[in-house]
């Protein structure tokens, strides 16, 4: 049976500083994988460790599947943390690391044995059950340290940036391990990460800090697709979300009409009557806003004529990255830098005139 573990106004002062954890209200459902995705200092630790029991909860809740874990002992709450560097005891085996915590949570030998076995080959490190762990990579320690949370079995397991000190290719190969064991094993999983794409591949849904508070909680691909602010919208995706200011106005007859500021000469179109409420919603009285488009809602095109749901802008073509997968073509217009995804194989070149469209049915606004 899987645990839900929720936080209601929950709050961590250090002395003397301003709240770490800034009365945080989180639902992680049972079994989900729950990635709290936010830059360096954005509470993140304290929060896994909130949930631990390693750190006192100064206000508000903390329950397990209802039930208040606030004032309980952290060995009574069965949380497992697995910290950014791994952690284990170096005068004992790789085999005997991964039985102590189930030894000492009093699970019978041949049960542990079983549970070694399975966590040792999940996690691709049978053949270092005999070794030393002074005798391990980075990468090998952190397998180990993962393993070992799984022959414990806990109620919940969180991670601290588990894979953040490893380099790309392992860490790949780490994240998919890790999915594939938390989906079979329905363990509740708590993530906290600085990396987005990290969140975005491996969540179930991912919540986005900044200062010690949660600012949008969702699926992935939702959150990324309608960020609620300036914050998340630019926090997720590479290269970040475009912003261009904006103004949106009504005009005599009650419609709505969208200008960019800052180009010559100016650029002001009616709103399409299919999008309007799309936009009618991010009305401001001052009518300011940013206007924010994901790289690839962006388009270079062979003409000026409008398609049917495109704004077009001209531009000179500044620079031009090649990923690979995909280029990166930044394009300046007027004061504005806008960056394009193109395919891996495109022609652009620097000094360029270019016509970018924007498809305006995926564009979110924000208020300044
Ligand atoms: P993150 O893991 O997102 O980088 P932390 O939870 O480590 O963030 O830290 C959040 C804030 O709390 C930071 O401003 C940090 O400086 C502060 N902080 C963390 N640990 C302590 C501590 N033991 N004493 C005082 N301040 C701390
Ligand atoms: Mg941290």
């Amino acid at each position: 049976m899987s645990t839900s573990v929720s936080m209601v106004g929950a709050s961590r002062v250090y002395p003397g500083g301003i709240p770490a954890v800034d009365c945080v209200d989180l639902e992680v459902a049972a079994g989900e994988l729950y990635v709290v995705l936010g830059p360096s200092g954005s509470g993140k630790t304290t929060m896994l460790r909130m949930i631990a029991g390693l750190e006192p909860i100064d206000a508000g809740e903390l329950r397990f599947d209802g039930e208040s874990m606030t004032r309980r002992a952290a060995r009574d709450r069965d949380a497992a943390l697995v910290f950014q560097q791994p952690v284990l005891f170096p005068h004992l085996s790789v085999r005997s690391n991964l039985t102590y915590p189930a030894r000492a949570r009093g699970v019978p030998r041949p049960e542990r044995a079983a549970r070694v076995l399975e966590a040792a080959r999940a996690w691709n490190v049978e053949p270092l059950l005999d070794r030393a762990p002074r005798t391990l990579s980075g990468g090998q320690k952190q397998r180990v340290a993962l393993a070992r949370a799984m022959v414990r079995r806990p109620r919940v397991l969180l991670l601290d940036e588990p894979f953040s000190s490893l380099d790309a290719p392992l860490r790949a190969a780490l994240r998919n391990e890790l999915t594939d064991w938390q989906r079979r094993s329905g363990v509740t999983t708590i993530l906290v990460t600085h990396d987005q794409a990290e969140a975005l591949a491996l969540a179930d849904r991912v919540a986005v800090t900044d200062r010690g508070k949660i600012l949008q909680v969702g699926p992935p691909h939702e959150v990324y697709d309608r960020p609620n602010c300036r914050f998340v919208a630019e926090f997720l995706g590479s290269p970040p979300m475009n912003m261009l200011p904006a103004r949106l106005e009504v005009d005599g007859d009650g419609r709505l009409i969208l200008s960019l500021e800052g180009l010559e000469p100016a650029l002001a179109f009616h709103v399409r009557d299919d999008l309007e409420a799309h936009f009618t919603r991010f009305k401001t009285t001052s009518g300011r806003l940013d206007l924010g488009l994901r790289p690839e809602h962006l388009a270079v095109v062979e003409s000026r004529v409008p398609g049917p749901r495109e704004w077009v802008l001209s531009g000179t073509i500044i620079r031009v990255e090649p990923l690979g997968h995909e280029t990166i073509t930044s394009v300046a217009t007027g004061p504005h830098v806008v960056k394009v995804r193109r395919p891996a194989r495109v022609s652009d070149r620097v000094g360029e005139v270019a016509q970018v469209s924007l498809n305006l049915s995926r564009a979110t606004l924000f208020c300044c």
